[in-house]
């Protein structure tokens, strides 16, 4: 395959774009529509003071819009001291593909604040995130019906509460002010299902990868998911659910963890409970008895395994160190963790990369459905459930009559019974959901990858997918 590698390591926007201009240079779009579809519509910065510790502290924040073929628009917003223009706006427009490829009906986002979480306390926390709040939601960009974020890196179920609560304040009158934002707490307006969402997604995704013998074969693997030995870089939100359902569910052994204090390694595999109660009392993974540790954590990035799970942060296998990955299947649980650089180097290598805008939809899909949620008003299946459970309680007692009055000795096992007659409650219908939408996004780039002779990965096939979606909707509106 032609490599057309870039001399040096391209900016994180410059990535997406990069990817980008690579699939769409196998479409047939007008020039004037693949620069509309590409460039990111707006970004806001904001600084903002709060009076903390006595003094007044200056913050900067980011909310960047990159497409607005469908409103609202969604995507996280991220705290950390890395944040910044270029960042958000890559992050932004990684949401508009990622929302079409699996059909949620948004547009692009993102937002960042450039902090660091761990040098305030909770009060102060609140104070700031409420502050950047207030100045978002002044502008619409925050609002049920223009710009709905999401949590990210350094944020979570509680910030989003005070963003929910900050918003409502500001709109007492807006019935469905609860829809300002997701990743709620359950008793905030969130949805069953929200926090393990993303992790919940990358399972989908590889047991879906795994049905699929030809794909397992394009990267040299054979055989389930059991079994299979995974790295996983990142135990928070995103690395530690996905570690976790895959190796507590699907039989797969965690071989590697990689933290910000350096990795463990253990080819028995780890514990991945044990390791996160481990890191919530001291702070990190050092001093973990059950596995080696070594300081230089990225280096495990290149220990042999069968899946590479980076759930961390962008850039990390990048043109330095891409040429010593060994992991021949690696899904992008973060947000552009491979540049586009590396993309090529892993490609001519015959690495398979399941990528981001698929790998880690799960949570923008669940919180559409959180979104439908707050705008109904309603938990999905108070209606139904109890309804669901007389019927199947009729088609049991049917049975069973019949086994008794014809003399058949049929019994129906316990077991059985339990599962057939429980209606479904949220948590399960939002599984479902989470399950049809990860299975359905990855037939669409599978289709394409297989069916056409100029597409060699899954992250060009997906970009195919998505870019048709939006410049649809952009041709609708009559663009
Ligand atoms: P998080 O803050 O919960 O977890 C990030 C983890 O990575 C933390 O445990 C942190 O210690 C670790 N980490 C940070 N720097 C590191 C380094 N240099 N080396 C190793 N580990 C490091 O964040 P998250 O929500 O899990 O997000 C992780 C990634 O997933 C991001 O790229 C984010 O954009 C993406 N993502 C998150 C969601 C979501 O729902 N939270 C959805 C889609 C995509």
């Amino acid at each position: 395959m032609t490599s057309q590698q870039p001399i040096k390591e391209p900016s994180f926007r410059e990535s997406v774009d990069m990817m980008f201009n690579r699939a769409v240079a196998l479409m047939d779009l007008s020039p004037g529509l693949e620069e509309k579809i590409r460039v990111c519509n707006a970004t806001y910065t904001v600084r903002f003071g709060v009076r903390l510790r006595g003094a007044i502290h200056t913050f900067t924040g980011y909310r960047s819009v990159h497409s607005e073929h469908m409103e609202p628009v969604k995507g996280g917003i991220r705290f950390a001291m890395a944040v910044n223009q270029d960042e958000v706006e890559a992050l932004a427009a990684l949401m508009t593909y990622k929302c079409a490829l699996v059909e949620a009906p948004f547009g692009g986002s993102k937002g960042g604040l450039r902090i660091n979480p761990g040098d305030w306390d909770d009060h102060e926390m609140e104070l700031i995130t409420r502050r950047f709040a207030y100045e978002l939601i002044k502008r619409d960009l925050i609002n049920p019906a223009q710009n709905v974020p999401a949590p990210d890196m350094g944020t979570g179920e509680r910030e989003m509460a005070w963003i929910a609560d900050q918003y409502k304040r500001m709109n007492t009158t807006d019935i469905n002010g609860a829809a300002c934002v997701t990743g709620k707490p359950p008793n905030a307006g969130g949805i069953a299902g929200r926090v393990e969402a993303t992790g919940r997604g990358v399972q989908y995704a590889l047991q879906e990868f795994f049905r699929h013998p030809e794909d397992i074969a394009v990267a040299g693997l054979s055989g389930k998911l059991e079994g299979k030995r995974i790295i996983v870089q990142g135990l928070g939100n995103v690395g530690y659910h996905a570690a976790k359902f895959l190796s507590d569910e699907d039989g797969a052994l965690i071989t590697g963890v990689i933290e910000r204090d350096g990795a463990l390694h253990n080819e028995k595999g780890i514990d991945v409970e044990a390791v996160r109660a481990w890191i919530v009392k001291h702070g990190g993974v050092s001093g973990f008895p059950d596995a080696s540790h070594r300081a230089d954590g990225a280096t495990l990035l290149e220990a042999e395994c069968d899946i590479l799970i980076p759930a961390a942060l962008e850039g990390v296998i990048n043109m330095e160190n891409a040429p010593r990955i060994e992991a021949p299947l690696i899904i992008e649980a973060a947000n552009g963790p491979v540049t586009a650089g590396a993309d090529e180097i892993l490609r001519d290598k015959g690495c398979v990369i399941i990528p981001d805008m698929y790998a880690n939809a799960g949570g923008v899909t669940v919180s559409y459905f959180e979104w439908v949620k707050n705008l109904s008003h309603i938990r999905f299946g108070r209606m139904q459930r109890r309804q669901e459970e007389a019927r199947h309680q009729l088609v049991v007692d049917e049975l069973e009559r019949l086994s008794s009055d014809k003399g058949l000795g049929w019994s129906l096992s316990p077991n059985f019974k339990e599962k057939y007659l429980r209606g479904a409650d949220e948590l399960e219908l939002v599984r479902s959901g989470l399950d049809d939408t990860m299975r359905a996004a990855y037939q669409a780039m599978r289709e394409v990858w297989h069916s056409r002779d100029d597409v060699h990965d899954l992250r060009t096939a997906a970009y195919l997918v998505s870019i048709r979606k939006v410049a649809d909707s952009y041709r609708a509106k009559g663009l």
